[in-house]
């Protein structure tokens, strides 16, 4: 599940991670309040989106479509981004006004943008270097891994590309925890030398750390981590990600979920209690199990054709929710095909058949329609589906059906 800034501030705060306050608010007059509260007289005003590169981020309202063209792919646009400094509250409101209800779009949001609800207010600083810093769950070394890069701010993906040894990487074991010699190594990565900087560096890696294995992150990112003018080091941005299996034990972050920053079809999947992601593919999958829809992605990918999603309706699933899940698969405008692969086991199979005629009768069907079924009263099924008229393409067994559907979306 991903943060915004403000909530994974916030969460960072309880570890001690070196941060400048900050308030977050939804309208113009809750910002120049935000700012009255924060203090000072130098503030920044940032979207709060689940996207980074909001600084040289474009909004619609503002530019026409060919910077915003520019903005999507993270280049230099004209105008003004999503993260500005102020330094009176006229300033702060304007910038406030600016943001709210206008649709940002940055490099990692796609060219249809994020509408901006909440902005953060913080204090600002004056920076005298930018740092890249993350921690991240390295799933083939089964360690948690540190990157650190003296190029910060930027886009880390353009560093790891064409500097890669600009990017210092350690990896800790979780069973000892983040050693003081390796917080050093990091802190040299980045080019500190200065003892007491150093000292800076390796605690506010040991908060991170804490703050990572306690909030259960799959990712933390600072980008950018700053020296300041003062010589402090002050984590000045922050994504995270807090790996969903988790959340049970989180309830103050469950409580933080944002689902206007999610896509409405996997909010409607989840009401009805199945599991579903996004692809971006062609081919619609209706599958129980997960490991049969893992199968399933993986032979149409196999066969030469792409998943539009992951859906796992799963093992008790009721007609109501395979109805659900139909529509949810119809609704994308990007399937071309649309593939039911069910071994009954405890799922019956009749089940399904009903489930997926009823919703053909609600939404309809253009698209070309697989369905196999095997197991736990197949026949009943099959003579559902046989009996209703619909125009179903009946598979015998995967291989069969995966080459139905791949052929039919590649036909038409
Ligand atoms: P992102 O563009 O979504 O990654 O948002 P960031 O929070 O990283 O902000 C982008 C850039 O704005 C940073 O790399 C800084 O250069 C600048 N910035 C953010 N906060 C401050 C601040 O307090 N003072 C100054 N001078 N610059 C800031
Ligand atoms: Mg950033």
């Amino acid at each position: 599940m991903k943060l915004h800034e403000y909530q994974a501030k916030s969460l960072l705060g309880r570890f001690g991670v070196p941060m400048l306050p900050g308030v977050a608010a939804t309208d113009a007059d809750g910002a120049v309040a935000a700012a009255k509260e924060v203090g000072g007289d130098l503030w920044v005003v940032k979207a709060q989106i689940h996207a980074g590169g909001r600084g040289k981020g474009r909004f619609v309202e503002d530019v026409d479509a060919t910077e915003i063209a520019k903005a999507a792919k993270g280049e230099d646009a004209a105008g003004k981004g999503g993260v500005r400094l102020a330094r009176t509250l006229d300033d702060v409101r304007a910038a406030a006004a600016a943001m709210l209800g206008k649709t940002l779009v940055t490099k990692q949001t796609g060219i249809e943008g994020r509408e901006v609800r909440t902005i953060y207010v913080a204090a600002a600083c004056d920076i005298a270097k930018e740092y890249y810093l993350s921690v991240l769950l390295d799933r083939s070394n089964n360690k948690v891994l540190f990157m650190a890069s003296s190029e910060g701010g930027v886009d880390i993906e353009e560093v790891a590309e064409h500097n890669p040894e600009a990017i210092k990487k350690v990896w800790v074991d979780s069973a000892v925890g983040l050693r003081d010699f390796q917080g050093r190594e990091l802190a040299y990565g980045l080019g500190l030398t200065d003892a007491k900087q150093v000292r800076k560096a390796t605690a506010f890696f040991q908060a991170l750390y804490q703050a990572y294995m306690d909030l259960d992150c799959s990712m933390l990112e600072i980008n950018p981590l700053v020296l300041t003018e003062q010589g402090d080091l002050i984590a000045l941005d922050c994504k995270m990600d807090v790996d969903g299996n988790a959340l049970y034990r989180h309830d103050d972050i469950v409580a933080m979920r944002d689902v206007h920053e999610e896509e409405a079809t996997e909010i409607e999947a989840s009401e009805y209690g199945l599991s579903f992601i996004k692809l971006d593919g062609t081919i619609g999958c209706m599958v129980n199990g997960a490991g049969l829809a893992m199968s399933t992605m993986d032979i149409i990918q196999y066969k030469g054709a792409k998943p539009a999603n992951f859906l796992d309706v799963g093992g008790g699933a009721k007609q109501k929710q395979v109805e659900a899940a139909f529509r949810i698969i119809t609704k994308d405008p990007s399937v071309q095909g649309i593939l039911v692969n069910i071994f009954g086991g405890i799922m019956k199979c009749d089940v399904i058949a009903n489930g997926v005629v009823a919703a053909v009768k609600e939404v309809g069907l253009k698209v070309p329609l697989v369905v196999r079924l095997s197991g736990t009263n197949a026949d009943l099924g099959k003579k559902i589906i046989d009996e209703s008229g619909l125009d179903v393409i009946a598979a015998t067994n995967l291989d069969d059906a995966a080459d139905k559907i791949v052929a039919a979306v590649k036909g038409a």
